[in-house]
This record gives C-alpha cells, structure tokens and sequence, in this order.
C-alpha cells in the first residue's frame, strides 16, 4: 500500500503512508480504487519550489488530483453509484454552509479542500475515500486515462463558459500546455469558428494544429497580434484565454483583441500585472478570471463520450507507478513537446 510522498521540497519517495488505514467511508461516500493519475504543473509546482504562494508543503504530503478510478465501496445513502463504476472524481470539497458555496460558486470558498494542496492529502496512492456527489460515472467508451484527463479540462470548460463563447467568435489561447489546449478544445467545442494558440515549442504548436481549426502562432518567430490582425481583416479576436502565466504576455491581452471582446486570465501569476487600462476602455472588454471551476464535470464526461471533445492526442506518456519518481523528474525537467503525462497504478 504505497503512496508517492512529497517529504520536503526535491525529495519524493514511494513508501507506506497511514492515511489509507484511517479513512473510513461516510453514508455520502464512496472508497475509489485509484487507476490512472495526471501530472499536473502544480504537483511539480510542489516538488520543485516546496509550495504555491500561501500553500507550503511543511509535512509529508502526498501527490496528484488528476484521477479515475473504480468505486469498490459505498455508503449507505449513496444511491448513484454503486461497486465496479468506472469513476473520475473532483478533487475539490466545499464547506456545504460557507456563504460562496451557498451562491453556488463553491470552487472559490476559502475553505474548499483541494487535493494536493497542503495540508490535503493527493490521490497518487492505491485508494481514497471521496463524497459521491464529487464523483461521476464514466461511460464505457471513456478510458481511465480520459477519464484523469477531465480535471485540467474542466478549467478550459469552465474559462470557455466564462468567455461567454458566441458561435463564430474567434478566440487567441496563450500558452500551449496542457490548459492552454484543453482550453482551445473547449473554445471549439462551444463554438468558437476558429483559435489561434500562441508558444515557442514548435512540437506543442504542431500538436495544436492537428486537434481542429487550430492556427499555430510561435512568438518566438513571429508577433501574434500582427499575424491575428492579418487573418481576422483587422478586427482582431473575440476572446484572449491567457493560459501561459507569462506576465508579458498577460500585459498584452487587449492588443489582438477586437472590440467588444472578453479576456479570461487562467495561467497563474508570481508577481502584478500592469495591463493598459486605456486599450481595454476603447474596446470596452470584459475581463474574467477562473480560479479551477464549478459545475462541470459531467459537462466533460459528456463531451468525450460524445466526441465532441477529444483529450487522447494530450496525452504524450504514460508511466508505471513504481516509476513515479522518475516521472517527476522528466516533469520538473519540462522536456519540449510533452503535454501531459500520466501514472498508472498497479490494479
Ligand atoms: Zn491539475
């Protein structure tokens, strides 16, 4: 009964960890025998830096909230699922009293309990005790590595439904990572007739170019406003999703931005931002933030049952989970072209 442990900054080990012993599972639960867990930059965030702005690792803690599963127990009042469901799970847990999940906006309540985030406890281990309303079924033709892909896509659905995406709206995507391109799928998916995604990475770009009507712009050769103005008549585009954290690039959200246009802040920032507040008036732009999302996971599961959404070609490399640690090690090393790796557990 292994579990993948952040001991400090830069040490990881595989070792037997007590907290599988002590859940128990509550009449609204049900226990999830873990199968295939993403990397996420933040888990890597974790292993490289010890912590995220308030969030510091002072104790053992383990990794990874990118999760599916099997359901092998359930509480007595769980009606929706039952033993052997295929599952992927939210790995956020709202106080149900707190005022912001009252309102229904329960991914911003100070008190959510986010795995992953010290002093909560990840999901790279062999089970975990979760509530079911966070829990949802997989359709049979939704993989479990699909299924741990639902996670970083719901932050792209959720910034697509904040963008309010018109059918034909063209959108720009900052940032080729893994939320930059589930970010461009759900903009495509919600309508978008067109999206331009912006990087240095040349096999990123490319990867981009083959999920739809992609457009790949490298700013590292060329100016994405000056290129966007061009394709778009002078106009510019609908919606910026800034998904690269990179304060220039954030600073520079309203130059391709046509009139009337929204802009949704998604990767996150070390520092301030200045943005021209002038350049945003004459446009009169809306600007959005998202802080992960609410009220759309089984949106997700829909939509990759559906096809409507395909997440496979994101997925660029799997490892076993005796080989958890190295697969940090290639994560914290951000080799070029890699989008999205994933550990499978042993079943
Ligand atoms: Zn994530």
């Amino acid at each position: 009964m292994q579990a993948l442990v952040l001991e400090e900054k830069l040490r990881l080990s595989l070792r037997d960890f007590p907290i599988e012993r002590e859940e128990t599972v509550g009449p609204h639960d049900v226990r999830i025998k873990l199968h295939t867990v993403g990397i996420c930059g933040s888990d890597v965030h974790y292993y490289t830096h010890g912590g995220a702005g308030i969030f510091q690792v002072k104790a053992p803690m383990i990794l990874g909230h990118e999760a599916s599963g099997t359901v092998i127990e359930t509480g007595g009042a769980v009606t929706t699922l039952k033993v052997g469901d295929r599952v992927c799970m939210e790995p956020g847990i709202p106080d149900p009293q707190s005022r912001a999940t009252r309102m229904g906006q329960y991914n911003v309540d100070p008190a959510v309990r986010f795995w992953a985030t010290p002093p909560v406890h990840g999901v790279l281990r062999p089970s975990v005790v979760h509530p079911a309303a966070f829990t949802f079924k997989l359709p049979d033709n939704v993989s479990f590595a699909e299924g741990a892909m639902v996670e970083p896509l719901a932050v792209g659905v959720h910034a697509a439904i904040k963008a309010d995406v018109k059918p034909g709206d063209n959108a720009l995507v900052i940032g080729a990572g893994p939320i930059g391109l589930v970010t461009a799928l759900a903009a495509l998916a919600a309508g978008c007739a067109r999206v331009f995604v912006a990087d240095v990475d040349d096999t990123k770009l490319a990867l981009a170019a083959g999920l739809g009507p992609i457009t790949p712009i490298n700013v590292s050769r060329e100016d994405a406003t000056a290129a966007i103005l061009k394709e778009t008549e002078g106009w510019g585009v609908e919606i910026v999703f800034e998904c690269s954290g990179n304060a220039r690039a954030a600073a520079g959200v309203f130059d391709p931005l046509a009139p009337s246009g929204r802009v949704v802040f998604i990767g996150s920032q070390q520092g301030d931002v200045a943005y021209n507040v002038g350049k945003a008036m004459v446009r009169e732009a809306r600007v959005e933030h998202v802080f992960r999302y609410a009220h759309v996971f089984a949106r997700c599961v829909a939509m990759l049952s559906s096809g409507a959404i395909d997440v496979k070609p994101l997925i660029t490399r799997r490892f076993d989970f005796a080989d958890s640690v190295r697969a940090f090690e290639i994560a914290a090393s951000a080799p070029p072209g890699e989008v999205k790796m994933q550990i499978e557990l042993p079943q």
